[in-house]
């Protein structure tokens, strides 16, 4: 890591907003209470104010907080960890899974237009790279099994879809593309503020009790009466006592951003397309460009959050390595200095697939994306308040919903592990 390399407690797309929403204050009646103002959140807010619901948001910090405006904005139909892993688990539910996950790409994308958000969307899809023979053949695999279950993938070769030298093909996810999420949840922020929806930011939900007609939910400084509740949030469910128990396996995931390179670098490396990048390794390594002429790259090593989950920079060592990632998958750039990192919280679970149900009577769920909710929150959430709104369950809900749930540990997701993952996919490195 270059001493240079600026360590960000938020978010490299955006700044915070130079003002919060009013906390909330004292006591008031709602239909629904939405908890935590993520892309889950605020979808869901939106769209239970456009069916004509009285809504209250409240969110601990300012919606935007947390991993909405963090994550890399890869746009990207994956789900259920890898594909490899969706055709040895889920090979019977595969196809219904497939199904949500296009379609919450398909979602995301007309949302996008209807609410008029600029967020330098750049479809063309994104490539879940081979750097190796034996991943070639694993990918042209996988695009037989996800093809036959309808999923919109086409096996590619390196040079034709545009892709950098080190990548030699892969499996090209055509819905989605790359995009600013910092933009993104700076104006879903936006159409909520202009919305009927009653916001509340630097309102952390301390508790949630059943009440006559619903429930209670309480801040430090006021409490809200609901017929239901939504919890949109995400990682931070893990903490929550009215969120299901292990229900998430929170991890920290770090991302990096080069200083801007010169034009003409990327093409001369064979990046000649906008698509973005994930590894085929243990644990993914991404790569995207962005329109300032950077490019923005990390994972690797996730690492397990101790105590409260809350503002943390990233460690440098984290940092040095994903930097290591960059100059190994682009040689002729190792010259190219990271100019910021920064991170936030992903929720993994023990199945890799979303949860959604109901966690208590009327305190209900959407959430645990498995670092792939760019896309899939927005549509939950909207499936969601759907379904609280007219007590129907779409297909692509009834596919993860679980009343009553009782979730497992989640062995993979401990340090050990995750550092077992990471030596394996620095051993396959050598063997490339
Ligand atoms: C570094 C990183 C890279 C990623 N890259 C990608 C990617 O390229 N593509 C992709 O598809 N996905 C990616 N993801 C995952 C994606 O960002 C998430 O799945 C998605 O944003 C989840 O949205 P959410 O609204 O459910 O959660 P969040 O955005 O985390 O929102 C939860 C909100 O709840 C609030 N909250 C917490 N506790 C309380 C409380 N007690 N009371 C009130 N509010 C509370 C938090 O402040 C937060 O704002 C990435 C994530 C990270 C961290």
């Amino acid at each position: 890591m270059s001493p240079a390399t600026d360590r960000l407690p938020f978010s490299g797309w955006i700044d915070p907003p130079d003002e919060a929403s009013p906390p909330l204050a004292g006591e008031r009646e709602c239909d629904v209470v939405v908890v935590g103002g993520g892309l889950t959140g605020m979808s869901a807010a939106l769209r239970l104010d456009e069916l004509g619901a009285d809504v209250v948001l409240l969110e601990s910090a300012f919606c935007g907080w947390g991993a909405s405006s963090r994550n890399a904005g890869h746009l990207t139909p994956t789900i259920g960890g890898d594909p490899q892993l969706l055709a040895t688990l889920f090979r019977k539910r595969a196809p219904e899974l497939v199904r949500l996950a296009d379609a919450a790409v398909h979602f995301a994308e007309a949302m996008i237009g209807s609410l008029g958000i600029e967020c330098e969307y750049r479809p063309g899809g994104n490539v879940s790279a081979a750097l190796s023979e034996g991943q070639m053949r694993r990918a042209e695999k996988i695009v037989g099994f996800l093809a036959g279950c309808g999923a919109e993938i086409e096996f590619v070769e390196g040079r034709e879809a545009g892709l950098p030298h080190a990548f030699r093909g892969g499996i090209l996810e055509r819905a989605g593309g790359v995009l600013n999420p910092g933009l993104l949840t700076r104006r879903m922020r936006a159409a909520v503020e202009s919305s009927d929806v009653s916001l509340h930011e630097r309102s952390a939900v301390e508790s949630i009790e059943a009440a006559t007609g619903g429930v209670e939910v309480r801040t430090a400084a006021g409490v809200v009466r609901a017929e239901r509740t939504l919890l949109a949030t995400n990682a931070f469910a893990r903490d929550m006592p009215f969120a299901p128990p292990r229900v998430v396996a929170p991890l920290y995931v770090t991302l990096a951003e080069t200083e801007p390179i010169a034009p003409g670098r990327l093409e001369d490396a064979g990046w000649t397309s906008t698509k973005g990048l994930y590894t085929q390794h243990v644990i993914l390594e991404s790569y995207r460009q962005t329109k300032r002429g950077t490019v923005v790259f990390g994972s690797r090593l996730p690492q397990v959050p101790r105590g409260v989950l809350g503002a943390r920079v990233p460690d440098p060592p984290i940092v040095a390595d994903v930097v290591r990632g960059f100059h190994e998958r682009f040689p002729s750039l190792r010259d190219v200095s990271a100019e910021r990192a920064w991170g936030g919280f992903i929720a993994m679970t023990p199945s890799w697939l979303p949860v959604a149900g109901e966690a208590g009577r009327n305190v209900f769920y959407a959430l645990g994306y498995n670092g792939h909710g760019l896309s899939q929150a927005p549509y939950l959430g909207t499936l969601m308040a759907d379904r609280l709104a007219s007590g129907e369950t779409h297909d692509d809900l009834a596919v993860l919903w679980r009343d009553a749930p009782r979730y497992q540990p989640a062995p993979l997701f401990t340090g050990p592990a995750l550092r077992l993952g990471w030596a394996i996919d620095r051993v396959s490195d050598r063997m490339l």
